[in-house]
């Protein structure tokens, strides 16, 4: 917000010089005014790429371009006058306006596809900038100074777009902060900070929305627990564990299928919810994972020896419905706990009796 704020100001200033000077004149006025109407779009420039999180200087960088344009605007302004000069600005501004927008467009397409419409709108609105500029290059190229008269015709339709977008453009960047902010808020209250998988409020949210839309089918979850992970703790650290966790994570996401939710619902319990898919597909998904983790090696950092573990896997019945969700994490946790009494790392299926009986705690049958 400050270099968007910095900007503003920039331009602000821009355009009270511009009614001091008056007409096109060689002056310390001058000089400064055509600095600040540029300096103002390279604040901006990089107050966006702060927002979309690359690291930049304001002060640096603004000082920097206004003692080498000022020292450009000399040399122009005595080699081949004045009008070079202003020609010069419209060509430099239609230029940084023309990148400001390839930015944009560049933006669209990666660091900022989830702002696509806001996007576009800016990308409109800076075309018009640098598309102006270039008309009024082209205008001072064919007429000289006499193009920048106040009361052309040209230079009024310049500044009424001008301070439309002035009016515009400020709260226009507020609400695209207050979006990108409230849209990171949500994103972290519905995620597991260690591994960035949905946690039970994420995965109730993304169920109802699933369940939401008309051609939803029942789906079914998986409850994923690794074995013996205590052990892992106790004989490689806290931390090795967490990398484990991050491991394991990691292998649920890449497995299950796009559009599949995954969540991490406690210390080294995990969920994924099967959407679009049958029993058969369940069942299957359920042994690749299994599979996968039995036969993978895991290299952390800080631990000298490959790791390997297991999990064992609770499937539910059918869901239909995201109020469904806690009768089916019971229902698969009760599956689970079969799986760990029967000697775990293996998949197991609810059974009718599982929605009535109570379970104890499977961890009281862990092995030693
Ligand atoms: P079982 O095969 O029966 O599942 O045995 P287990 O040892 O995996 O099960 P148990 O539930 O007894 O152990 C879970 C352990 O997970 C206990 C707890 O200290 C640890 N834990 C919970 N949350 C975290 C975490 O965020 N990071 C790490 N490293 N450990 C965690
Ligand atoms: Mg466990
Ligand atoms: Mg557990």
């Amino acid at each position: 917000m400050d270099f968007f704020a910095a900007g503003n100001l920039l331009l602000a200033l821009a355009y009270i010089l511009q009614l001091l000077e008056g007409g096109p004149a060689w002056s310390l006025l001058s000089v400064i005014n055509h600095n600040l109407t540029l300096a103002s779009p390279i604040a901006y420039w990089l107050g966006a790429m702060r927002f979309f999180g690359r690291p930049v200087q304001l002060l640096r960088p603004l000082i920097l371009f206004c003692v080498l344009y000022g020292l450009l605007q000399w040399l122009v302004q005595w080699g081949l006058g004045p009008t070079a000069r202003y020609a010069m600005l419209a060509a430099m501004a239609s230029l940084l306006f023309f990148v400001m927008t390839v930015t944009v467009i560049y933006g669209v397409r990666t660091f900022a596809k989830d702002l696509h419409g806001e996007m576009i709108f800016f990308a409109l609105l800076i075309s018009g900038i640098c598309v102006l500029n270039a008309l009024k290059f082209l205008k001072i190229m064919d007429g000289g100074l006499d193009a920048l008269q106040m009361d052309s015709r040209f230079q009024l339709v310049f500044y009424i777009y001008m301070s439309t977008l002035a009016t515009i453009v400020p709260p226009s960047i507020v609400w695209l902060v207050l979006r990108r902010l409230t849209d990171d808020l949500r994103n972290r209250a519905a995620r597991d900070p260690l591994t960035d998988l949905l946690n039970r409020r994420g995965l109730v949210e993304a169920l109802q929305q699933y369940f939401n839309t008309r051609s939803a089918v029942p789906a079914y979850l998986l409850l994923i627990d690794i074995d013996h992970f205590k052990n892992i703790n106790d004989t490689y650290g806290h931390q090795a564990g967490d990398g484990v966790i991050c491991h394991v994570a990691g292998l649920i996401r890449s497995t299950a299928r796009r559009g599949d939710l995954t969540g991490r619902i406690g210390g080294e319990e995990f969920v994924a919810v099967c959407l679009e898919t049958d029993e058969q597909g369940v069942m299957l998904l359920a042994e690749r994972l299994r599979t996968k983790l039995e036969s993978d090696v895991i290299t952390l950092p800080g631990v000298i020896q490959p790791l390997r573990c297991t999990v064992t896997i609770g499937i539910s019945p059918a869901l239909y419905g995201a109020y469904g969700l806690e009768d089916a994490l019971r229902q698969a946790d009760a599956a689970l706990y079969r799986g760990k009494a029967a000697g775990r790392d293996r998949v197991e299926v609810a059974m009718q009796s599982d929605s009535t009986v109570a379970q104890e705690p499977y961890a009281a049958l862990a092995e030693g």
